[in-house]
Formats: C-alpha cells, sequence, structure tokens
C-alpha cells in the first residue's frame, strides 16, 4: 500500500494534528487548505523538521475543478495516492433551521458533503487496482442532531456517517476501507464564533468533564488508517469523551 496521504484542512485544528501524527506514522502528507497558505507551510515545516515528508496544496474542497487539481499535484509531487482524511469542514451560521439564510446553508452542505464525496471520488478512483484507506472525519452531533443552533451542520454530518457506510461496502472488495470517526467537542477555531460560557455549560455535559484536544482526535484517525485496523471498515468511531 502506498503510504502518500490527503489530509484536507490540514492546517490548523483537528487537521493539523492529523497530518503531523501521520507523519509520525510514516505517511508523506498533503497538507491541503483553502486560505491558511502560512499556517499549512508551518506544519510541513513541522513534519520536515522530523524528518518527515510533507507539501502544501491549495484547493477549494467544494469545488471539483479544484479536487481534482489537487490530488493531479499530489500525485506528481508524493507519487501515488494510498490514503485520504476527509476533515475540511465549516459550521456555518449558528442558529435555529428557522432562521437559515439560504446561501450560507448551501456553503455548509456544499464544503460538508459535496466536497467530502468529492474526494472520496478522486481517491477511489486514483486508488485503481490498489488498497487504501479512507477516514471521514464527521461529528457526535450526526447523532445528536444540533438543536437551536446547528441542526444544519449536524444534518451534514449524517450524510458523511451514510457515505462512510455506503461507500466502505462499494470498495472493500477492492481493498480500500473506508471509515469515520465523530469527534465531540475538540478545543479548536471552530468555535471561535461561540460564547465562552456555551462552551462551558456543554463541558458539563461531557461524562469526562472536559473538552477533547485535536491530537486525540488524530490518534484515532491515524490508527483507522493503519493496518493495525486491518479488518475494520464502514465503522462509527466516537472520540467524545462519552457524548
Ligand atoms: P477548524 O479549526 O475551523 O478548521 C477547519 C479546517 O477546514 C481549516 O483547515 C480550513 O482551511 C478547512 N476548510 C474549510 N473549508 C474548506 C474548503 N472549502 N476547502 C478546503 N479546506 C477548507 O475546525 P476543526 O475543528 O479542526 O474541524 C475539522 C473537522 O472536524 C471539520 O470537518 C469539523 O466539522 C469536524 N469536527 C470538529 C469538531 C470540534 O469540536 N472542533 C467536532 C466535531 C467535528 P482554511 O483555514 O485554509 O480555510
Amino acid at each position: 500500500m502506498s503510504r502518500v496521504l490527503v489530509v484536507t484542512g490540514g492546517a490548523r485544528g483537528i487537521g493539523a494534528a492529523v497530518a503531523l501524527r501521520a507523519a509520525q506514522d510514516g505517511w508523506a502528507v498533503a497538507v491541503n487548505y483553502r486560505a491558511s497558505a502560512d499556517r499549512a507551510e508551518e506544519v510541513v515545516r513541522q513534519i520536515r523538521d522530523r524528518g518527515g515528508v510533507a507539501v502544501a496544496v491549495q484547493a477549494d474542497t467544494s469545488r471539483e475543478d479544484e479536487v481534482v487539481r489537487m490530488f493531479d499535484e499530489v500525485e506528481r509531487k508524493l507519487g501515488l495516492l494510498g490514503g485520504l482524511v476527509n476533515n475540511a469542514g465549516v459550521v456555518g451560521q449558528p442558529g435555529p433551521v428557522q432562521q437559515i439564510d439560504g446561501p450560507r446553508l448551501r456553503e455548509v452542505l456544499d464544503v460538508n458533503v459535496v466536497g467530502y464525496f468529492l474526494c472520496a471520488r478522486e481517491a477511489v478512483r486514483r486508488l485503481e487496482g490498489r488498497s487504501g484507506a479512507i477516514v471521514n472525519v464527521s461529528s457526535r452531533l450526526a447523532s445528536l442532531g444540533g438543536a437551536g443552533e446547528q441542526v444544519h451542520y449536524a444534518a451534514t454530518k449524517a450524510a458523511i456517517d451514510t457515505l462512510t457506510l455506503g461507500l466502505s461496502g462499494e470498495v472493500a472488495p477492492r481493498g480500500i476501507r473506508v471509515n469515520c470517526v465523530r469527534p465531540g467537542i475538540i478545543a479548536t477555531e471552530i468555535h471561535a464564533a461561540r460564547p465562552a460560557d456555551v462552551l462551558a455549560n456543554v463541558e458539563k455535559a461531557i461524562p469526562l468533564r472536559r473538552i477533547g484536544r485535536p491530537e486525540e482526535v488524530a490518534e484515532a484517525v491515524v490508527w483507522l488508517l493503519s493496518d493495525k485496523a486491518s479488518y475494520i471498515t464502514g465503522a462509527l468511531l466516537d472520540v467524545g469523551g462519552g457524548r
């Protein structure tokens, strides 16, 4: 199996933690970013400083032409693809469904659903005749529903759970495993727009009584990519401190 990995949204948050941890595990990592060029280069620098292999690759994952170009660029620079971590995501405008703004709703669907499908499609096409692994980063909200402020976001993540189940069945006979990690509340900039007291209240509802770290999600993702998870496909692994 090739050890070339694309991590979408790899410049910061959970994606950056995954890129760094995967490089430690021997993956040559393509760190995808949309706007955070400097931060993607910083992740690449950290990987190279530790003796790993990495490149930064710009692409908006919601755009088909950019996704295809990104995978072409990765294979040209690093070699044949071996894995994909579908991670790039947005939450959109928080609020109840009755206040949802059409264009913003479409952006969340485009990035969180269309983007994941496009990247998964490219990965599966390029893994023709070879084994590989895909990990989709979904969310615990896919099951919790996100009532009050994040139903639109939760629904996109439920779509990703179903993508995982369906695609894993399609490609398992070819030796491609597709799994999903469902983080709970993890300390990243995705929560930047939420008041601190809201997060503190959520923390009380988490059985482990704390918000998670990106590195804790990265461990689960990299394990699912690895041969240690060789008989696991179509799994939805919750990393939510018990919630
Ligand atoms: P984050 O810190 O806000 O990072 C989001 C990442 O997605 C950034 O690297 C951003 O890249 C990238 N991105 C957004 N739109 C993109 C696009 N169209 N094309 C390419 N990249 C794009 O968020 P995070 O918490 O690390 O979230 C990572 C994933 O985990 C998301 O799918 C999120 O839904 C999921 N998740 C997070 C939590 C949590 O509590 N943090 C919980 C459950 C699930 P640029 O900066 O370059 O735009």
